[in-house]
């Protein structure tokens, strides 16, 4: 095995996350916040995901006893607290995605901040005081947001795409997402929004999945998969989910993990490589 390939514990060949973006309606409330629209179809398709589809996809986990982590908007929180509730029940990681999903581009640094310590207000109420991961809000970040998670003590980013096992950003373990195993871009239809697409099939969806695994397997990756329960929550897709679950489970070169141990084991084992800064080059 060359240097250049990252080692998982016990010899496993690639680590598996799974991993959910609870975010309901709070995407389009962010949105909207400047001009409230008074239509309502999209705000109750996505209602869909905390009042039925987070309750289908907990129920699926705890029959495989499949740890997952759960990146869940303040908003949410405070709003749904019956289903937050049962995520922590089940022993699920529950870490930050922003108070109202706002996007950290279009906010300054004192406002990235106020939604932080919002955020962790309101997840606090489940998770008890203790530190918490970080997912930003539609994978977009800053300079000045990892400035704000560094004074918070958060534990990890999990928003970009720079390698795909875990680095460093400025000090602050990243657990990189990519677009290919995020099922929005497959499954996100919505009649009036922008970036819908088609709905696919899941069983392609599915079997494009075990493609990357196959191949990241070779690489000594991290097949870390983003589902939405307003979207993965539907019937077809919950299938198809836990089919991929079912084949994931029986591979013995397979190292489980949350963000959250991922980003522990990294720390340790990496605490002097794949260590990268912000850099802009434009030259
Ligand atoms: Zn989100």
């Amino acid at each position: 095995m060359d240097d250049l390939t990252y080692q998982w514990p016990d010899g496993k060949k690639i680590a598996v996350s799974i991993s959910f973006d609870f975010d309901g309606e709070s995407p389009y409330l962010w949105k909207t916040h400047k001009t409230r629209p008074s239509t309502l179809g999209e705000l109750e398709q996505r209602r869909f995901g905390p009042r039925q589809g987070i309750y289908r996809i907990l129920e699926m986990l705890s029959r495989w006893e499949q740890p997952a982590t759960f990146f869940v908007p303040g908003f949410i929180a405070d709003k749904y607290p019956q289903a937050v509730e049962k995520i922590a029940e089940q022993g699920h990681e529950i870490a930050l995605h922003g108070y109202l999903h706002e996007r950290v581009d279009e906010l300054n640094e004192e406002e990235i901040e106020e939604t932080v310590i919002r955020a962790k207000a309101s997840l606090g109420k489940f998770t008890g005081p203790k530190d918490l991961g970080y997912r930003s809000p539609s994978w977009e970040m800053t300079e000045a947001a990892f400035k704000v998670l560094q004074r918070h003590h958060v534990l990890y980013d999990s928003s970009l795409m720079g390698y795909d096992h875990p680095y460093w950003v400025d000090g602050l373990p990243e657990i990189p997402v990519q677009w290919l195993l995020d099922d929005a871009i497959f499954y996100r239809y919505t009649a009036s929004g922008s970036s819908s697409c088609p709905p696919q099939n899941p069983a392609n969806v599915i079997d494009l999945w075990k493609q990357e695994f196959n191949g990241m397997k070779r690489f000594g990756g991290l097949f870390l998969i983003t589902m939405h329960p307003w979207m993965s929550g539907r019937a077809s897709r919950l299938d198809a989910l836990e089919q991929l679950i079912s084949h994931l489970k029986r591979d013995p070169a397979v190292w489980w993990g949350t963000c959250a141990d991922i980003a522990a084991y990294h720390s340790v084992k990496y605490a002097d490589r794949f260590r990268e800064k912000i850099v802009f080059d434009f030259g």
